[in-house]
């Protein structure tokens, strides 16, 4: 099962993130002050996905000078243990020194990582959003943790990525019918069929006969 790690700062929304991914009450997050949390891992799904998932959070509380060395570490650790990275950043807030840090050492990993601009729903997370392509970490997933938006493009995106560093994936019975594994295999007797379809009188005729060259 692969692993995925979720870093960024404090308070951009890790571990609303993580909730989300395992499936518990947002109101899990341990907020009593002074409580600092190692990295939790869980049962991850997203769709028809699955996999591992490790949430960085629970540093907020560390004293400034401590924050970034402890984070660092914690983040490291994390990167270091994981298959993908989900970077997550506030797009309320845009793109800060922080983040830059975390973006260049996510760089040097050279894990595959994909950003994540949390907290855009509505208008104020826009620039934001713009803001976190310039991390030059690729393409940014705008999410709402909390409101839920944007888990179908983020199912989009994470998809071929966990297909890259899993290539032999075991397949979710529950969520999605089972290949049969006779028709996974093109040969010659078993060639990719391809079924063209259309209301009567569309022109499917005409397209085949086009295809097939008759
Ligand atoms: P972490 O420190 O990165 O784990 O961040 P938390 O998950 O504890 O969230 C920090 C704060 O941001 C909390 O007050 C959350 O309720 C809030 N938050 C998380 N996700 C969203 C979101 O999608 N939109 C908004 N507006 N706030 C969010």
């Amino acid at each position: 099962m692969a692993r995925i790690a979720i870093l960024g700062r404090p308070n951009v929304g890790k571990s609303t993130l993580f909730n989300r991914f395992v499936g518990r009450k947002l109101a899990i997050t341990d907020d009593r002050p002074g409580v600092t949390r190692d990295l939790r891992d869980g049962a991850g799904r997203l769709g028809d996905l699955r996999f591992d998932i490790v949430d960085t959070a629970g540093l907020e509380e560390a004293s400034d000078d401590s924050l970034l060395a402890r984070m660092r570490a914690l983040s490291e650790r994390a990167m270091h243990e994981a298959d993908i990275c989900l970077f997550v950043v506030d797009a309320r807030a845009g793109v800060t020194p922080l983040d830059q840090q975390l973006a260049d050492m996510l760089r040097r990993a050279g894990k595959p990582v994909l950003v994540l601009a949390n907290k855009a729903e509505g208008r104020a997370g826009e620039a934001g959003v713009l803001d976190a392509y310039a991390l030059g970490l690729g393409d940014v997933i705008a999410v709402s943790a909390e409101h839920g938006e944007g888990f179908d493009e983020l199912r989009h995106a994470l998809g071929p990525v966990l297909a890259s560093v899993e290539p032999d994936p075991v397949p979710d019975m529950a969520a999605a019918e089972a290949p049969d594994p006779d028709e996974a295999e093109l040969t010659a007797e078993r060639p990719l069929r391809i079924a063209v379809l259309g209301r009567p009188n569309a022109g499917k005729s005409t397209l085949i006969n086009a295809v097939l060259g008759e």
